[in-house]
């Protein structure tokens, strides 16, 4: 942090979020844009890039320069992001097609007399010649403040989540040249950062990069064997009763791994583009509001999603890239507090992925980049060391062993492929010459196993100079091997109905002995059990002592009851963090609740004094609220 923050701009964070100071660069970009400049803001999620346009935004609607126009790909969310600003006490709208006819006509009235702080609508919306007209009349009378572009990685093809709409978007700076814009995204690669500043023109705009770290993340990747098994495990062992993600690739998928969890007494729901929407939207609703749903999901869900509070994000099948990874992963803890990045990952991922490329109908140069993406994921998944090490050197970020993660705190075993993998490309190119065609992989294994199946003797395959020359490996052994082979781009995979694997130039340097493979010695590691109280409040509540955790449970019950009357999710009223620290100062007065982060002027207005009346009844009555 540069210089001590401008005075009006603190104030704002101070009484109208709560907040006592500026986290990583939002001072710097909070200051950059309220004084009229562009700026292209990528930070992880979590980071909180929110506060660098609402601030802004409020700071120069206080100014009397007028409103910000939000941009935002994301309907469904939009009446729980102007939710939570109105409990903060500041003017927002949206527009977008869930309202009524008259509801739009005086959110419409609202923005002409130019009463609004922040107004939130999509692309497609704003691209219209209607809204367009409704822009100039405020730009006529200098009433058009700012333009917030969230989600701003939208713009590009390269991007995961690319929407044509969002190309429109350069409209506003061509036709309001002069009034600033925001762009934001934690989408941080290169390629798509360059695309976002030529589509949105921000060439001017001055770029701040945030560290891409989330410390309280914990990642780990486990070898994928019985995947449904495993992830039920892993709720059971770590995450029981908490909120997650779980992303799998196909809507099948979704809804097997669905009902198997919620067969296993799992408060879990599926979502995905199949769906009806107004199923979807119940989902998405319970998720949000309801405590400890896990949402099995395809990656149709998601963006967006602030929830503070979800303690993990597993993957059954493995993204496209590190980008879609680490942008799915950032949507557990974004309240700071401890989560989990879990992933299961097997041969048949790497099979799948590089397929879904090769049969791809776009452009070899595309492909080409595609595969590179793949590859930089696949090494992840295969790494042996930090994977957050890895993760950052993919963003350009050194940094060293971090301590929280699989690797890190479990360190593997290495073995050294080398020679498996000779004797698995010879036999590859063995039954190929003997045959006149390629066989799949559980065929090559028996073959190097010494296995003489069925299979194995009608095609004389027992006569290969290669057969049973690998018995020592076992089967686990040899499909590390295969993946790391695939990955390396040293075997092929094809077929539509069976897969056969075929030499590619790549094979010829491991073949000569001229690369190593080095493998983990596999058997993952089953990560002790943490030492959690079955059906621990959460670990906002982690240190609490006795009487302080009778509050906390206390004032939970009380945030439930009115969210659900005000139709929001419990953390637009109060995260379950600034409960945890009511609870612990057992406040005697308002007085005691200044200064509570999380508390701004509004809230403690609004609340105050039934906080105070729940923490005193919590007193009192101890045995009869711990139920
Ligand atoms: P992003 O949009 O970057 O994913 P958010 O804007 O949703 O992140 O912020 C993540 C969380 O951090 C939110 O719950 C937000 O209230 C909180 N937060 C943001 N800035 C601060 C700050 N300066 N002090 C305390 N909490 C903050
Ligand atoms: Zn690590």
């Amino acid at each position: 942090m540069s210089t001590s923050p401008n005075p009006s701009i603190l104030r704002i964070l101070s009484e109208v979020f709560g907040y006592e100071s500026f986290r990583g660069p939002q001072q710097n970009i909070i200051e950059h844009v309220t004084s009229g400049h562009d700026a292209l803001v990528l930070m992880p999620t979590g980071g909180g890039k929110s506060l660098c346009y609402q601030i802004p935004a409020i700071a120069r609607q206080n100014a009397g320069q007028g409103i910000t126009i939000v941009v935002s790909p994301l309907i469904a969310l939009m009446h729980d992001q102007v939710g939570a600003l109105h409990e903060a006490g500041v003017r927002a709208d949206f527009l977008n097609s869930t309202l009524s006819p008259e509801a739009a006509q005086q959110v419409e009235q609202r923005l002409r007399q130019g009463e609004i702080t922040m107004l939130y609508a999509a692309p497609e919306r704003i691209t219209t010649p209607r809204f367009l007209a409704q822009l100039d009349a405020l730009h006529a009378r200098g009433l058009l403040s700012l333009f917030a572009i969230d989600e701003a990685h939208c713009v590009s093809q390269w991007g995961h989540d690319f929407r044509p709409e969002y190309r429109g978007l350069s409209v506003l700076h061509e036709r309001y040249a002069g009034v600033p814009r925001v762009a934001l995204t934690a989408t941080a690669d290169a390629l798509t950062r360059a695309d976002i500043v030529e589509r949105l023109q921000l060439e001017a705009a001055q770029l701040f990069i945030s560290s891409f770290d989330r410390p309280n993340i914990r990642y780990t990747i486990v070898e994928k064997k019985d995947a449904s098994t495993q992830l039920l495990r892993f709720i059971e062992r770590e995450h029981e009763g908490e909120a997650g993600v779980v992303y799998c690739q196909s809507r099948r998928r979704v809804e097997e791994v669905a009902q198997m969890l919620a067969e296993s007494g799992i408060d879990a729901l599926p979502y995905h583009a199949g769906l009806d929407a107004a199923l979807r939207q119940t989902h998405q609703d319970r998720f949000l509001r309801d405590e400890g749903v896990v949402m099995v999901a395809t990656i149709a869900f998601g963006m967006g999603i602030d929830k503070p509070d979800v303690r993990f994000v597993a993957h059954l099948d493995m993204p496209k890239n590190i980008e879609g990874y680490y942008q799915e992963t950032g949507r557990a803890g974004r309240d700071g507090m401890r989560a989990d990045a879990w992933m299961a990952y097997g041969l048949q991922d790497v099979v799948n992925q590089r397929r879904m490329i090769d049969e791809s109908p776009a452009h070899d140069d595309f492909k080409q980049v595609m595969r590179g993406k793949l590859d930089a994921l696949l090494a992840l998944a295969e790494a042996t060391d930090c994977r957050r090490v890895r993760l950052l050197s993919y963003f350009d970020e050194a940094s060293t062993p971090c301590g929280n993660c699989d690797n890190c705190l479990h360190p593997p075993a290495i073995w050294d492929g080398t020679d498996a993998a000779r004797k698995l490309l010879s036999t590859v190119f063995r039954t190929q010459q003997h045959s006149g065609f390629s066989f799949g992989s559980g065929h090559i294994m028996d073959i190097l196993r010494g296995k003489a199946t069925e299979k194995v003797s009608q095609y004389g395959h027992t006569s290969l100079s290669t057969f049973g020359i690998g018995a020592q490996y076992s089967e686990v052994q040899l499909r590390g091997v295969l993946r790391q082979l695939i990955a390396m781009g040293a075997l092929n995979v094809q077929g539509e109905v069976f897969n056969t694997l075929q030499l590619t130039e790549g094979s010829r340097a491991v073949l000569k002995g001229e690369l190593t493979v080095q493998l983990r010695a596999s058997i993952s590691q089953r990560p002790e059990k943490r030492s959690r109280k079955p059906h621990a409040p959460g670990p906002a509540a982690a240190n609490l002592g006795q009487d302080a955790l009778v509050r906390y449970i206390n004032l939970k019950a009380w945030r439930a009851q009115v969210a659900s009357e005000h139709n929001l999710p419990a953390y637009v009223i109060f995260h379950d963090a600034t409960l945890a620290s009511i609870a612990s100062h057992a406040p005697q007065s308002l007085d005691d609740l200044q200064g509570i982060s999380g508390l701004g002027v509004k809230k403690l207005q609004a609340y105050g004094q039934q906080v105070l009346d729940v923490c005193r009844v919590a007193q009192t009555t101890p045995a009869q609220a711990a139920n």
